[in-house]
Formats: structure tokens, C-alpha cells, sequence
């Protein structure tokens, strides 16, 4: 099946800030120890959006996520180190590009910390490759990122984990992540692995919750809810959903603290 689903389309919309911000969350609190970890990206997308392309202006999503927010004072330590990040790519001001998970996590990981991003689409690799470019602790594959994942696993630092960021145009992508997780988590106990999910009328998130609840392990699930899909001009997406397994200690705090005070913003 060729891919068509381009994460231009949607880059800083809503479902980004929650799925970056808990990527954040979560590379800031274990990089505080001073021992190498392994991240992979298994979904990564090309890295670097550029808001003024003629994709991201058709669809606009960036104006009801990062454009809005920024735009608010948000007094919190993880938002300003957040938008900090975004401004080391945006030097003259205004908001032309926007780091989306892979480069958050280049940015964020140290010189001696792994990270593998994955990416199928030969387009988005493409431009993944030259934005991966100048960090020297990262490298991009073009394969599927469940299996590349399970092939890292355990990792030799004995730290790390992975965001899991698929586009579900494939629908057995709802089973096939927890299967993942399962698998990865026999050979992985302690990573810790995040999972990005769309909140859609259709439901097909919840086999995915049902099963990533049952697996043997610590799960987290925390969904921002920004539109009323009962709503009679409302279309598609109504929220953004996220499975922590292994959350790291004080994260889950964090998030929650900065869901009180961005969530009223992007409704
Ligand atoms: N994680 C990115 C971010 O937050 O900036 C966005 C990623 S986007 C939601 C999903 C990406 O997965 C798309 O670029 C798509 O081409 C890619 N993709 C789809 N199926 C894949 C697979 N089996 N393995 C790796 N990448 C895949």
C-alpha cells in the first residue's frame, strides 16, 4: 500500500502540542541522569515543518495549536523550555518552522545518547535525512518503525524508549501498536514507550486503550479533549490521546499541571 498521509498537513495543530510536550516531559526528566539512553522515533515524519508551505497554509492547523499558543503567556517551565526549543529554529522571530518529534528529540538528548527515526514514506525520509543531518547522535531509516524498533530492543544502555507516532491510514495499526508494545516490552521491561492516538467519532482508539491497558506494565492514558464532536459544524478529530508506559516519575505531575492550563486555551 503507498502512503499518502504528510504530516505537513497538520504540524503545530493541537494533538502536536500534547504529543510534544509529554515528548519533552518525558527526555527532560530522564536525561537529568547522567547515563546514555537509546530513543527511537518510529514514526518520525520529516522533522522540520515549514508553516508557510502551501500544504500547512491550505489546512491551517497550526493556527488553532502552536500559532494560538504562543501568542498567550503560558507561565510554566516546561512551555517556555518548549517554545525555547522552537525559537533555536525561528532566530529572526515569527514562527516559519516547527521542530516536530525528531528534531525535539535531537535537540534534546546529549552526545552520547542514541536515537533512531523511522520513516517510510520515501518523500518524508528524504527531507528527515537532511534535517536529522547535524546531530551526530541521531540516524534515520527508511523501514516500518514497529519492526526496526523491535530489532533495537533491549537496548545496550538499558535506558530509553521510543515515541510511537503512526498515522493509523492503515486501521490495523490499532492492534498492531499494542502487539508491539507487548513484544517490545518482554524484551524491554523498564523503557518507556509513548503512543500518539487521534480521537475520532469512529472509535477505533478504543480496542487500542482496551489493549495497551492490559499489557503487563505501568500504563498511563491522557486525552485532551478540544472539540465536541457532537457539535453540528464539527468535522474529524475531536482530541488527542496519549499511552505512557513506564512513566517517569514526576512527568505524569507535570503534564497534568501544564493540561490545566493549555487545554481551556485550545477549545
Ligand atoms: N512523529 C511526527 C511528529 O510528531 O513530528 C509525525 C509523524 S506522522 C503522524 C506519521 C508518519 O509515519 C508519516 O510521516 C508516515 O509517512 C509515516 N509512516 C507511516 N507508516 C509507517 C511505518 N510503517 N513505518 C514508519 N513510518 C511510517
Amino acid at each position: 500500500m503507498s502512503l499518502s498521509y504528510q504530516h505537513i498537513y497538520h504540524a503545530g495543530n493541537p494533538a502536536d502540542i500534547h504529543k510534544h510536550l509529554w515528548l519533552m516531559a518525558v527526555l527532560r526528566y530522564m536525561t537529568r541522569k547522567d547515563k546514555p539512553l537509546f530513543w527511537a522515533d518510529t514514526h518520525a515524519g520529516r522533522g522540520l515543518y515549514d508553516l508557510s508551505s502551501k500544504e500547512a497554509a491550505k489546512t491551517a492547523e497550526a493556527a488553532a495549536g502552536i500559532q494560538k499558543l504562543l501568542a498567550a503567556k503560558i507561565d510554566h517551565v516546561l512551555w517556555q523550555d518548549y517554545v525555547a526549543q522552537i525559537k533555536k529554529y525561528n532566530p529572526r522571530g515569527g514562527l516559519g518552522s516547527y521542530p516536530g518529534s525528531a528534531i525535539l528529540a535531537a535537540m534534546l538528548l546529549r552526545r552520547d545518547d542514541r536515537l533512531s527515526c523511522f520513516e517510510l514514506h520515501p518523500q518524508e525520509f528524504t527531507h528527515l535525512q537532511n534535517s536529522l543531518k547535524k546531530y551526530r547522535h541521531s540516524h534515520a531509516e527508511k523501514q516500518d518503525g514497529l519492526r526496526g524498533l523491535g530489532a533495537y530492543m533491549p537496548p545496550p544502555q538499558k535506558r530509553g524508549g521510543a515515541l510511537i507516532d503512526p498515522s493509523y491510514e492503515i486501521k490495523t495499526d490499532y492492534e498492531a501498536v499494542p502487539q508491539a508494545l507487548a513484544r517490545n516490552l518482554k524484551k524491554f521491561p523498564q523503557g518507556v514507550f509513548m503512543v500518539w492516538y487521534p480521537l475520532l467519532p469512529a472509535g477505533r482508539h478504543e480496542i487500542l486503550k482496551e489493549q495497551c491497558a492490559a499489557l503487563e506494565a505501568e500504563v498511563l492514558i491522557d486525552e485532551w479533549i478540544y472539540a465536541d464532536p457532537a457539535a453540528p459544524d464539527h468535522k474529524g478529530m475531536y482530541g488527542s490521546g496519549m499511552v505512557i508506559i513506564n512513566p517517569p516519575y514526576t512527568v505524569p505531575e507535570t503534564m497534568g499541571a501544564l493540561k490545566e492550563i493549555i487545554l481551556p486555551l485550545l477549545r
